[in-house]
């Protein structure tokens, strides 16, 4: 029977930390008893450096639960996606299985059981995926759209609707913990592990109690991190831009030229006029081609892992 573990990153959430954990042992005890998953699964709260009373819940939730609940104290805060990621190493070397899930309860617990239906069927990713967000205001709905879309444009890969309420098989984790880099963005290196993966639906709800601890700074950021850590995109619309520029001075001169010819400007005019044309592009295209070498520079310093062999025949 495969041990499955629960990791809930955790920031300023006394509001909602016994809710959550009455909620997830709930869950977990069902899918124990339908045998579904090992006798000593349990649920992983990560305080993230919280400043109210999150960690001496999870201290008092541990001692009524020991098996079940157990709890990571970061020394700090250190952000969503580094307490997840230090939740999910710490849980692969004690589980088989790993599921991520917000404290806030705003991803449905009820589709946990499917997951680990999918993750018996064979797959060895589960993306939870929001089918519905009528539940958030237009203002996140919009901007977290738009940054979906942004992302594809990007040329980032990621999973539409979905954030980071995810199975993951304990191989899924190994391979993920080979990427050495620190600029974590989740739901872009996730998709890059491979194996077979399947996703559920949801539809997402509001925070059970306590505000979001996402406010518009944190999502700015987010997104921009998102797009820089994968995608050297930004540097080749410099290049091409440039490119553009110097073409378009071409038709400038003839411009400028005809001008000149037919008489009615005044002197200086036209080198003056080709030379920003040209410069200018000439400029921009510099600029980004000395990128292109910083963006393979960024590549190579990622030292992401290569490939990941799923199976090998002999
Ligand atoms: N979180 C965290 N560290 C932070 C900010 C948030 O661990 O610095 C956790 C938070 O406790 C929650 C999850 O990340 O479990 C998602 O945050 P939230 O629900 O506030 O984001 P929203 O759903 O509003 O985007
Ligand atoms: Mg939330």
């Amino acid at each position: 029977m495969d041990k499955l573990a629960i990791v809930v990153p955790c920031y300023n959430e006394e509001e909602v930390l016994h809710i959550a954990a009455d909620a997830l042992r709930g869950v977990l005890e069902d899918l124990i008893a339908k045998q579904k998953v090992a006798q000593d699964s349990f649920i992983l709260f990560v305080n993230d450096g919280s400043k109210d009373k999150t960690w001496e819940l999870i201290e008092e939730e541990h001692a009524a639960h020991p098996t079940q609940i157990r709890g990571v104290k970061l020394a700090g805060n250190v952000g969503h996606q580094f307490a997840l990621t230090a939740g999910l190493l710490t849980a692969k070397d004690r589980s088989d299985v790993t599921i991520s899930i917000d404290a806030d309860l705003q991803d449905d617990v009820a589709v946990i059981e499917e997951m680990i239906d999918k993750y018996h069927a064979g797959n060895d990713i589960v993306y939870g995926v929001r089918s519905d967000r009528s539940s958030d205001s237009f203002f996140k709905r919009f901007t977290a759209q738009s940054f979906y879309k942004l992302m594809a444009v990007m040329g980032v890969k990621t999973v539409y609707n979905h954030a980071d309420f995810r199975l993951m098989s304990r191989r899924a984790v190994e391979q993920f913990s080979q990427y050495g880099e620190t600029n974590l963005f989740l739901r872009g290196m996730i998709p890059l592990i491979g194996y077979q993966t399947d996703s559920v639906y949801y539809e997402r709800k509001e925070r059970v109690a306590g505000e979001s601890k996402y406010p518009l700074k944190k999502m700015v950021a987010l997104a921009f991190n998102g797009i820089t850590s994968f995608s050297i995109k930004p540097i080749s619309l410099i290049t091409w831009l440039g490119s553009l520029i110097i073409v378009g001075s071409v038709l400038a001169a003839i411009y400028a030229l005809a001008s000149y010819f037919t008489g009615n400007v005044v002197p200086g005019w036209t080198s003056l006029i080709l030379s920003i044309w040209f410069i200018g592009g000439v400029q921009l295209l510099a600029i980004g081609l000395v990128g292109q070498y910083i963006g393979k520079i960024y590549v190579e310093v990622k030292h992401r892992p290569r490939y990941n062999i799923e199976k090998v025949l002999e």
